[in-house]
């Protein structure tokens, strides 16, 4: 089997579809364009021969390649979506061999894609590189990772290598909140399940330590009264509200945290003459800091009660991801595996502190822990977001298989 041929061709296909995931929306998925691509994929993996398929609540399509041999189950997770950053919705990828010059990416429009401003690319000459027109993201984020998944489900219909049952998840609305991956009903996988997302950047990129994440909302009930009989009687919602909120350290925020420093983070608030709510989310990647953290804020909800006792203060607090490796307890094959994989095909690895959450960390809150793993992709959710076809995206194929070979020799 031709990779380099397959990748190039079904990438271009399914950047093709205009899959801009819709954060207003409510439905799963998020916008028509993702569900047209879930259906092109599906038409795909059945031309090769996949036989077991299907979708879970419409919208996440889950394909199974049973075993050929007693090996370990394994399960690899791409999300269809790509973000919206007001960019085209019209994808028009193209294919450029790069010469080392500067690259007219739009005649018409006059987009040039100058070497200067991006030195980085002198480091793939004479190499087929994935390119936009210049006026929409490409979405290689992550269509790269759904490509790799088809080109390996085609690989092993073909190809006769030992493994065990394998699984492709195709999940919509990554972008807009990791909504595949919460609606993802992991029962439906074995339990002792590899997992992982293929849903990194540049070659050698590995994830498996990211924020653990609770979201959390305060309700307040003050007592309304005309301001004029108020005295004595009138609690405002809004200045207790104020009150809870001038308790956090004011350096402990996004702004003024890096690496593996974790956040609070008021998200919205709002609130009139008898009520008020304060939406914030916490970030950690430390398991038992993170877990302070609750308690701080849990305490300093008390402390305001305590000063306003005829207001009515509630706090709730919900997990809505972890840090991969604090999920995975004494197993740390799916670790292990990819170092060894990433030696034998000679890519240096480098494991980089995740500040966000992935569909992974979603997955490892539900149980299963799940590393992330590159896809070769650059410039993210930018408009001259480009790919490395032959050497990069080659790389994950190789990366994947080594695994399976290692898993199927067992
Ligand atoms: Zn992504």
């Amino acid at each position: 089997m031709n990779f380099s041929k397959f990748l190039t061709e079904y990438f271009v296909k399914y950047a093709s579809v205009n899959t801009q995931s819709d954060a207003s929306k409510k439905s799963l998925p998020s916008s028509e364009g993702q569900k047209k691509l879930l259906d092109i994929i599906k038409a795909d993996l059945e031309s090769f021969g996949v036989a077991d398929l299907k979708y879970q609540d419409d919208a996440v399509l889950i394909a199974k390649i049973p075993q050929n041999t007693d090996a370990r189950p394994i399960s690899f997770m791409a999300h269809v979506d790509t973000v919206d950053i007001g960019a085209s919705p019209d994808v028009k990828p193209q294919v450029v061999e790069f010469t080392g010059d500067d690259i007219v990416l739009n005649k018409e429009r006059n987009i040039v894609f100058k070497v200067s401003e991006h030195p980085d690319i002198n480091a793939y000459k004479n190499q087929e590189i994935i390119m936009t027109d210049g006026t929409s993201v490409l979405g290689a984020d992550d269509k790269a990772g759904v490509t790799v998944m088809t080109a390996l489900a085609k690989y092993l219909m073909t190809e006769n290598i030992p493994h065990g049952d394998v699984y492709l998840i195709f999940a919509p609305d990554e972008e807009v909140g990791l909504r595949g991956a919460y609606a993802l009903d992991v029962s439906q996988l074995p339990k002792d399940v590899l997992s992982y997302t293929i849903d990194g950047g540049p070659v050698g990129e590995f994830g498996y330590e990211n924020f653990n994440g609770a979201g959390v909302e305060i309700y307040i009930k003050g007592v309304s009264i005309h301001p004029g009989q108020a005295k004595g009687i009138l609690v405002n919602p809004i200045l207790v509200a104020n009150d809870i909120i001038a308790k956090l350290d004011k350096l402990d925020t996004p702004e003024h945290s890096e690496g593996k420093e974790g956040f609070f983070l008021v998200t919205g608030i709002k609130g009139g003459a008898s009520d008020a709510e304060i939406q914030m989310i916490i970030r950690d990647f430390d398991k038992a800091k993170f877990e302070e953290r609750k308690t701080h804020l849990k305490n300093i909800v008390a402390e305001v009660q305590k000063a306003h006792p005829k207001a009515e203060i509630s706090i709730d607090i919900s997990d809505s991801y972890a840090n991969i490796a604090s999920t995975m307890g004494d197993d740390k094959s799916a670790v292990e595996l990819v170092e060894t994989a990433m030696k034998n095909i000679g890519v240096p690895i480098r494991v980089e502190p995740i500040r966000g959450g992935t569909d992974g960390a979603v997955l490892s809150v539900k149980g299963i822990p799940t590393p992330n793993l590159f896809t070769g992709a650059h410039e993210i959710h930018s408009v001259l977001y480009m790919l490395m076809v032959r050497r990069k995206i080659r790389q994950d194929i190789r990366l994947i298989l080594q695994i399976l070979l290692k898993l199927g020799k067992k």
